[in-house]
């Protein structure tokens, strides 16, 4: 978490305020295809890489920025929408949703300065979109994940006054979560570049289910600072049963390892009672192997909600032998708990 306190002490600044620095490498963005959009994109991101490590950057914002591109891209992708792996082709411009149920316009549920995060980031101004890309039958935030129409339209820039005024009152980061992010990744965006330089040293964090789909992780580099980000199966079965979910484990390992190079990650293993093994554990042995270093956050506040009664084995609080073995298996991985 070194970045993340650096950003937050000053010494250096936000990934975002860096990609407003930098060029888009055309002045009409709106003409170009997609195509040549990403070309550029991706241009820009060497360039921002080599900023981020050099710590050097143009002292004035450019016009348009990387920031103002991937803000383009996002827009597009609403065409023919692929910010999560679901990658279900609705034209969301055209008031059509997809299987999140979120339209052009994000809703937002909730937004306060949360302080039941990890202890590194609270107090967090946390953003609650309403929708979500995935089922979980025991979801604690059932009540706006399922439902994308619950809520207020999004206005970022509303949402970026929001922020500052967090900002005064000792907010440590800006947390976009929901439901999840994914779908509102072009309002997200949006309203970074609204908050502009008053967010130079406010942090952005990606609160996700990390399904988000490998364009929209491409435009999160050079955005975000911080992954706090669930790995909740260790198997695809399991995924499918209780979030309705496709190739879970390939997609979400594969995010993980993108995260892990282009920001820092905290990760959330929430203990599934009777999912020690197929779940936790499987998880445990990948982090050992891919990413033995990574912020490891496992949780044991899991309590049957939503429609958790249906499946007997899900119907109860994990058991302290549950919990004892779990802590017992990250240490055998060599896994150093938060
Ligand atoms: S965000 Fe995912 S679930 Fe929602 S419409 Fe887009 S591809 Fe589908």
């Amino acid at each position: 978490m070194g970045d993340y306190f650096s950003i937050l002490g000053g010494e250096r600044p936000a990934r975002h305020w860096v990609s407003s620095r930098l060029p888009a490498g055309s002045d009409n963005l709106e003409e170009l295809p997609d195509e040549e959009l990403w070309g550029l994109h991706d241009r820009a991101m060497e360039t921002f890489r080599s900023s981020w490590e050099e710590r050097s950057w143009p002292p004035e914002r450019a016009r348009p920025s990387l920031l103002d591109l991937k803000v383009t891209l996002a827009r597009r992708m609403l065409r023919d929408c692929h910010m999560c792996e679901r990658r279900c082709g609705a034209d969301r411009t055209a008031g059509k949703t997809g299987y999140c149920g979120v339209g052009e316009t994000s809703r937002v549920a909730s937004i306060f300065l949360h302080f039941g995060e990890e202890p590194e980031l609270v107090p967090s101004h946390t953003i609650f979109f309403s929708g979500c890309t995935f089922r979980c039958v025991y979801c604690q935030n059932w009540d706006i994940a399922m439902d994308a129409r619950t809520g207020s339209p999004a206005d970022p820039a509303y949402l970026a006054e929001a922020l500052r005024h967090g900002m005064r009152q000792g907010s440590r980061n800006a947390n976009f979560v929901g439901g999840n992010p994914d779908p509102n990744l072009h309002t997200i965006l949006e309203t970074i570049v609204h908050l502009g330089d008053d967010g130079k040293n406010l942090p952005m964090v990606w609160n996700s289910n990390m399904y988000t789909s490998l364009e929209a992780m491409r435009l999160l580099e050079g955005v975000m600072d911080v992954y706090l980000a669930d790995f909740r199966y260790g198997n695809d079965e399991c995924a499918r049963k209780y979030s309705d979910v496709e190739r879970y484990f390939e997609v979400v390992s594969r995010n993980f390892a993108i995260a892990h190079r282009q920001g820092e990650v905290m990760l959330r293993q929430l203990l599934l009672p009777s999912h020690l093994h197929c779940c936790t554990k499987r998880i445990m042995e990948w982090v050992a192997e891919n990413m033995p270093d990574v912020y490891f956050n496992l949780m044991f506040q899991y309590r049957p909600e939503y429609k958790a009664a249906l499946y007997p084995e899900m119907n109860r609080r994990p058991s302290g032998e549950e919990k004892r073995e779990a802590v017992a298996i990250a240490a055998r991985l060599g896994i150093a708990l938060c």
